[in-house]
């Protein structure tokens, strides 16, 4: 059984342009709530409203995207069975990334993890900026609850420059428990890492079709999420592509929140009988 999270990290273009002014890298309400809420309508349209909105924090936009025009809207995802979850960039786009420094990873996203609940809202899942994580992240998400992470692309070997991003070099492409020393591989943690399959922007449909019926007929249960960005909402053609996407990936699998996803895993580790 193929079982898939549809996932959308909440990022706008300009926050990756360092040649930009500060003030042209900011996000702009009225567009990401136009986003957003094409984001809600193609969940409950194509995905049995099952989105996982991922709420971007950074060094540049800390609490932007906890004023009350976007609250109400992640009240609705999650009324639709939807989920919410916490996308931290604590980096400098192409000039510095703070992915190892444990205590700002800390405080971040305890930031961001402890204002959603304030909000009443109860984020399971979380996902790193530019996919870079380290180890050190894993006593955080554990400490806030955030028992799901979404960071994995299985393979992924990311350098800006001289600069590391991103290593997920031998990591499983099914859902896994992470090892604390180690992310890319299974082990005794509270957080069950569920990677990557599919890249709505970066993949043809036909790609993404082919994959999904591959992964569908494998042993076992598979998570996996599709992913895609907020600014990705904001071009007709772009949607259609979401659309269709979301259309092939129903046909193969089920789409499912952050709650069910951490549900089916721990039921499956009670069996252990799948593909890595
Ligand atoms: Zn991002």
């Amino acid at each position: 059984m193929l079982y898939i999270l549809f996932t959308v990290d909440g990022d706008w273009e300009e926050y990756y342009e360092p040649a930009l002014s500060e003030e042209a890298r900011k996000p702009d309400q009225a567009k990401m709530l136009a986003w957003l809420r094409w984001e809600h309508r193609l969940a409950v349209w194509l995905a049995g409203g099952r989105l996982v909105h991922l709420v971007h924090t950074s060094p540049r936009a800390r609490d932007f995207f906890l004023r009350p025009e976007f609250i109400a809207l992640y009240r609705e995802m999650v009324e639709s069975r939807g989920s919410i979850g916490v996308h931290c960039h604590e980096d400098d786009p192409r000039r510095a990334y703070y992915s190892a420094d444990a205590r700002r990873m800390g405080r971040a996203i305890g930031f961001l993890t402890a204002a959603l609940r304030a909000q009443g809202l109860d984020p399971l899942a979380y996902r790193a900026g530019y996919l870079s994580f380290h180890p050190n992240t894993i006593p955080v998400l554990e400490a806030n609850g955030l028992f799901l992470d979404l960071s994995c692309e299985p393979g992924r070997y990311l350098f800006h420059g001289e600069l590391p991003v991103s290593d997920w070099r031998g990591a499983p492409a099914n859902f896994y428990r992470l090892d604390r020393a180690d992310h890319r591989r299974p082990g005794g943690s509270a957080v069950i890492e569920v990677p990557s399959a599919f890249y709505v922007e970066r993949e043809a449909l036909l790609k993404i079709w082919r994959r999904a019926k591959e992964l569908s007929a494998g042993r076992g249960p598979r998570i996996v999420t599709v992913l895609t960005h907020s600014y990705e909402f904001g071009a007709p053609l772009k949607r259609l592509k979401i659309a269709l996407a979301l259309l092939l990936l129903k046909m193969y699998g089920t789409f499912i929140n952050a709650g069910e996803a951490l549900a089916l895993a721990k039921e499956a580790e009670r069996h252990e009988d799948r593909d890595c």
